[in-house]
């Protein structure tokens, strides 16, 4: 056996014999493969141990083996991360959460408990009942761990702000086995760094969020256009969106193929769009709501607009699922925009139109996220989280099929974002930051003033780095920042 296959197999019977109470999974064993595939289909590793905790002391006693055994320890919760670090390689163990997904709602409070394997699907479900929300991400498989310890955005960024701005408290596992109860008066360098540092810190067993009154329904509009008719609609979003309250919502998915929306006719089912979609995010009754929504759809020359009042946790949550399914193989860039001006609407018109035209196998959209609002009124040094400042995130949310393709459509969609580089503004979304990034990731930080203060934070929690499959902070000592 090898010096990697020996650390191993020595987490493997320090768990076993330790009493751990739920499943550990090697190559051969049945689910292995399963436990080991995640969303994006370009990551295929083979852990040597995935092991699966059911409860807190399962989390303990695995971060507890892995450092003893000095073997390299990966932690997944929804396995949505682009990068794949959820997933350790053939020397090293997954740490998995996903037979921990309990959520707690104490409705008095309005502050929701949510272990630290559940996806937003689940945390969407519970809410829903007590007519609250948690603001988070869009798509309902994406896990909760991964997107809120990065930040988290989603339809109530601008209301309520980042899905880590709402933390209220979290439990977490260090480095050392210790279990620790973080806050603001508790820790509170540990929980400015966990807003926005990702997975660096320690394993965050329980998330519990602030809540609020929203829905169950919400009000919804969209407008389809035609190419022809997109860059005039564009620059009227453009001119518009700054001057937008908190309670609006409105973003655009520039689609290649249109799906069957209830809103979009037959004959467009599958034609490429660009829809404009916008949200009130407030009373779904009330006129001001009615009457934003017909002013935003009224922009430009639209083939087809469509409104409505529609569930919120369990509609609109779950409203993109089928586009982001599991097994495709995905390419996304993220980019901060400092100007939607006409330059850039040309250069994103341009790579919709054509790089995911006819001749290539690119699939899925280009986006463009309004953000502002809640989310960019915390000052930059308030919480790790970073460069909140861009009114704009354009995603390239792209996928194909066949890894022959890979080299090229990436080229493709580089280049695109090359082109729109002139108004892409400082920092880059860490969640959304990909392998062929990672010297950005003390930019997706803040820069090397912030990326300091965590290294810090880090040193304190984590001297020896036991945790650094994934964009990784660096222990810093004292002196290096002096
Ligand atoms: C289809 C899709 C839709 C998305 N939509 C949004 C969106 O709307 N808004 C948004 O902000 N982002 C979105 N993202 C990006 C998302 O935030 C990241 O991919 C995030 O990493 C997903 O979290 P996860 O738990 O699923 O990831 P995983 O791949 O399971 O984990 C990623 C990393 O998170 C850390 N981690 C996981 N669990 C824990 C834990 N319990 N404790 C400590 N660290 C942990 C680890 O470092 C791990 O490597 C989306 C991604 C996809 C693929």
């Amino acid at each position: 056996m090898s010096e990697n296959g020996a650390g191993v197999a020595a987490v493997r019977r320090a768990l076993a014999e330790g009493g751990f109470r739920g499943e550990l999974l090697g190559a051969g064993d049945e689910g292995y493969d399963g436990a080991r595939s995640i969303w994006n289909a370009m990551v295929d590793k083979r852990p040597g141990l995935i092991a699966r905790a059911a409860d807190r002391d399962d989390v303990v006693a695995v971060v507890n083996a892995a450092r003893e055994c000095g073997t390299p320890l990966a932690v997944r919760a929804g396995g949505h991360g682009i990068i794949g670090s959820a997933i350790a390689d053939e020397d090293g163990v997954t740490l998995d959460l996903t037979l921990m997904r309990g959520v707690e709602v104490d409705v008095e409070t309005k502050i929701v408990h949510v272990q630290g394997g559940c996806k937003l699907g689940d945390v969407d479900a519970a809410t829903a009942e007590h007519g609250l929300a948690v603001p988070a991400g869009i798509v309902s498989d994406t896990g909760v761990p991964g997107l809120a310890l990065g930040g988290g955005i989603g339809w109530l960024s601008r209301k309520h702000g980042l899905t880590c701005d709402n933390f209220v408290s979290l439990e977490v596992v260090t480095a050392d086995g210790e279990v620790l109860e973080v806050h603001e008066g508790s820790h509170p360098d540990l929980f400015w760094a966990l807003r926005g540092g990702g997975g660096n810190f320690g394993v965050v067993t329980r998330f519990s969020f602030q809540g609020y009154d929203f829905g169950p329904t919400m009000r919804f509009g969209a407008a389809l256009y035609h190419e022809e008719e997109a860059r005039a609609a564009l620059r009227e979003y453009a001119a518009i969106y700054p001057s937008l309250p908190n309670v609006v919502g409105w973003h655009v998915a520039m689609k290649r193929a249109m799906p069957g929306l209830p809103f979009v006719p037959d004959e467009l089912v599958g034609t490429p769009m660009v829809m404009l979609f916008c949200m009130w995010l407030d009373d779904p009754e009330s006129q001001e709501g009615v009457e934003m929504v017909e002013r935003l759809l009224a922009v430009g020359d639209p083939a087809v607009t469509g409104s409505a009042v529609i569930p919120f946790g369990l509609g609109m949550q779950r409203f993109l699922d089928a586009e982001f399914p599991d097994g495709l193989r995905n390419y996304t860039k993220e980019a901060h925009l400092k100007e939607l001006s006409e330059g850039a609407i040309d250069a994103l018109v341009d790579f919709w139109a054509e790089g995911l035209g006819a001749g290539t196998t690119i699939e899925g959209e280009l986006a463009i996220y309004g953000l502002g609002g809640v989310a960019r009124e915390v000052g930059e040094m308030e919480s790790a989280f970073s460069n909140r400042d861009s009114l704009w995130w354009i995603n390239w949310a792209n996928h194909w099929h066949d890894a022959v393709d890979d080299d090229t459509n990436m080229d493709i969609i580089r280049a695109s974002y090359k082109r729109l580089e002139p108004w892409v503004g400082k920092g880059v979304y860490v969640n959304m930051l990909n392998v062929d990034e990672l010297d950005r990731v003390v930019e997706a930080y803040g820069g090397p003033e912030k990326y300091a203060r965590l290294g810090l934070v880090k040193a304190k929690y984590d001297p020896t780095n036991l945790f650094r499959m994934n964009h990784n902070i660096k222990p810093t000592a004292a002196a290096e920042t002096a």
